[in-house]
C-alpha cells in the first residue's frame, strides 16, 4: 500500500512547515516583546511625568515647602520629606477632588495614595482603588521605587526610610487593549504567513520531485521491457541531469550486453543447426527399410553422422570454455609452466595437417616459466597455430617464436599466408565472427569461436594479444604473457 506520508514531498513539507512555523513564531514574539517594551516605556514615562507634576501640585496647595534641603534625591521626582510631616499633620488636601474627604467621583485617570509606616493611608485620590497595596521599605534604608501592573493599571510606587509610602497609578486599559489588538493582528498575519509559506514549499517541493518521479517512471518502463527508451535530460547540468546520464548510461550498456547475449543464443543455435540436420536427415535416410542399401552406403552415412558429432561436441566445448571465462575473474591462480614445453605439444598436434598442405612448421623455443593453466594455454596456442595453418592457401612457413619482454614473455604466431584486411582485422576476436563464412562453414570445427576464447583465455590471466595482418602477405598474432 502507498503512504502518502512517507514520501520525500510529505517530508520536505513537515520539515519545512516545522522550520517556517518556529521561524514566524520567534519572529511574531520578539515583534510583540519590543514593541510592548516600548509601548510600556512610553506609558511609565508619561507615568512619572504626571506624578511629577501631582507632587509639584500638592506642595504647592500646601503652601510651598521650605526648601530643597531636606529633599529626597531621587532624579525625576522630588520627595520632600517636609510632605511627610504635612502629610502626617493632616495638612494637606488633595488635587482637584480634594481626596476621599470630598467624595466626587475624579475623572482623571492618575489617582494616586500616600501612607505612612504603619499602613495609615495619608492621602488618596477618589479614583483610586479600594485595595492599595503599598510597598515595603528599602532593606538598606534610603528610597525604594519600583514600577509594576496592578490589574489593568500600571503604577509607579515608592517607599522612604523617613515613613512615607506612595503609590501613584494610571490605568492603562486602553493601551492593553491596544496592545491585544496587536497580539492578534501578529498573530492573525504569522499563520497567513505560515499558511503561504506552505502552499509554496508545497508547490516548490513538487517541482523539485517531478524530475525524480519522471526519472522513476522512465526506469520503470525500461524494466518492463521497453529497452531503447531513455531518461530524457533537462540540459541543466543538475545532479538529476547527471543522475540521468548514468542511468542512461547503465540502460546503454546494459541494452548492448542483452543485445550481445541474444545474437550469442542465436549464432550458437545456428552453429549446431547444421550438424543436427545432417545427423537427422543421415539416420532418417538409414532408417528406411524399403530401399536396400549397401555396407558403403551405411558407412559413409555413419562418417558423416560421426563428424556432425564430433562438431557438435567442439562446439559446445567451446562455448562450455568461454562461459567458464566469462564467469572467472581475472587473475585466476595458475600454475608454473614452461612455455616451450606447451607450445611444442600444440606443433606437434598441428604438424600433420601443416604438412599434408605443403606448410613449413618453424619454431624457436627457449624455455621460459610462467604462471598460467598449460591446459588453456594450449587452447590458446592450438587456435593460433591452427588457424594459421587452416586460413593458408597452403606452400608456405609459419613460425612459432617465443622472447622475453620485460617482464612478460611474448609468443609471436608468423605466417606468410593470405593475410586479413583491414575492415575484418578489428572483429575477428567477436564471438562466431568469421572471414569467409560459407566457407568456415564446410569445415568441421570452424565455428568463429577460436580467437574470441583465445582472447578471453589471455586476458583472464592478465595478458593480451595483438594482431597485425597484411592482405597477401601473411599475418602475426602477438600473445603477450606477464611473467611468473
Ligand atoms: P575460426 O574458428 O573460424 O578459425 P577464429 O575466431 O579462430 O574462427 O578466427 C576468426 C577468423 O579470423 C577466421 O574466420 C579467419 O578468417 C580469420 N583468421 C584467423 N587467423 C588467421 C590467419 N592466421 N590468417 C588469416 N585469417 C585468419
Amino acid at each position: 500500500m502507498k503512504i502518502p506520508f512517507q514520501s520525500i514531498r510529505w517530508r520536505i513539507q513537515a520539515w519545512h512547515g516545522l522550520i517556517l512555523l518556529m521561524a514566524i513564531a520567534a519572529f511574531c514574539g520578539t515583534a510583540y516583546q519590543l514593541a510592548w517594551l516600548n509601548q510600556r516605556g512610553r506609558i511609565d514615562r508619561e507615568l512619572q511625568k504626571q506624578e511629577r507634576a501631582l507632587i509639584r501640585e500638592i506642595t504647592d496647595r500646601s503652601g510651598g515647602l521650605p526648601s530643597e534641603a531636606g529633599t529626597v534625591q531621587n532624579k525625576r521626582i522630588p520627595y520632600p520629606q517636609e510632605l511627610y510631616q504635612k502629610l502626617l499633620s493632616g495638612g494637606i488636601e488633595g488635587k482637584d477632588t480634594g481626596g476621599e474627604e470630598s467624595g466626587e467621583e475624579s475623572t482623571d485617570t492618575l489617582y494616586y495614595a500616600f501612607a505612612d509606616a504603619d499602613g495609615r493611608v495619608l492621602l488618596k485620590s477618589a479614583n483610586a482603588p479600594e485595595r492599595i497595596e503599598f510597598p515595603s521599605f528599602s532593606e538598606g534604608g534610603g528610597m525604594l521605587e519600583e514600577m509594576r501592573m496592578n490589574g489593568t493599571n500600571r503604577e509607579s510606587v515608592h517607599s522612604f526610610d523617613f515613613g512615607l509610602r506612595s503609590v501613584v497609578g494610571l490605568d492603562i486599559s486602553a493601551d492593553l487593549a491596544e496592545k491585544r489588538r496587536f497580539a492578534w493582528s501578529l498573530a492573525g498575519s504569522g499563520v497567513a504567513l505560515w499558511l503561504g509559506g506552505l502552499l509554496g514549499g508545497w508547490w516548490l517541493a513538487g517541482k523539485a520531485i517531478r524530475p525524480i518521479q519522471s526519472i522513476s517512471r522512465t526506469a520503470s518502463r525500461i524494466a518492463e521491457g521497453n529497452l531503447n527508451e531513455r531518461i530524457s535530460l533537462s540540459g541543466k547540468d543538475s545532479e538529476l541531469d547527471q543522475l540521468s546520464r548514468v542511468l542512461n548510461h547503465t540502460f546503454d550498456r546494459l541494452n548492448a550486453t542483452l543485445e550481445q547475449q541474444r545474437q550469442f543464443t542465436a549464432d550458437a543455435s545456428h552453429e549446431l543447426r547444421t550438424p543436427l540436420t545432417i545427423l537427422l536427415s543421415e539416420s532418417h535416410r538409414m532408417r528406411k527399410r524399403e530401399i536396400p542399401r549397401s555396407s558403403e552406403d551405411y558407412q559413409e552415412s555413419f562418417e558423416l553422422c560421426h563428424e556432425a558429432a564430433e562438431r557438435m561436441r567442439n562446439l559446445v566445448e567451446s562455448l562450455l570454455l568461454l562461459a567458464r571465462q566469462d564467469s572467472n575473474p581475472p587473475g585466476t591462480e595458475g600454475i608454473d609452466c614452461d612455455l616451450a614445453t606447451v607450445l611444442a605439444e600444440s606443433i606437434s598436434l598441428i604438424k600433420p595437417l601443416a604438412e599434408s598442405k605443403g606448410i613449413r612448421l618453424k619454431s624457436e623455443l627457449p624455455s621460459m616459466l610462467i604462471r598460467a593453466n598449460p591446459e588453456l594455454l594450449s587452447v590458446v596456442f592450438n587456435n593460433l597455430i591452427g588457424n594459421a595453418v587452416q586460413h593458408h592457401g597452403g606452400k608456405g612457413r609459419v613460425q612459432v617464436k617465443v622472447e622475453a619482454n620485460e617482464r612478460a614473455a611474448v609468443v609471436r604466431v608468423i605466417d606468410d599466408g593470405p593475410g586479413i584486411s583491414p575492415e575484418d582485422l578489428p572483429r575477428i576476436f567477436d564471438r562466431f565472427y568469421r572471414v569467409d563464412r560459407s566457407r568456415s562453414d564446410s569445415q568441421a570445427g570452424h565455428s568463429g569461436l577460436g580467437l574470441a576464447l583465445a582472447k578471453a583465455i589471455v586476458e583472464n590471466v592478465g595478458g593480451r594479444i595483438e594482431v597485425a595482418s597484411v592482405v597477401g602477405k601473411g599475418s602475426e598474432f602477438r600473445v603477450v604473457l606477464p611473467d611468473g
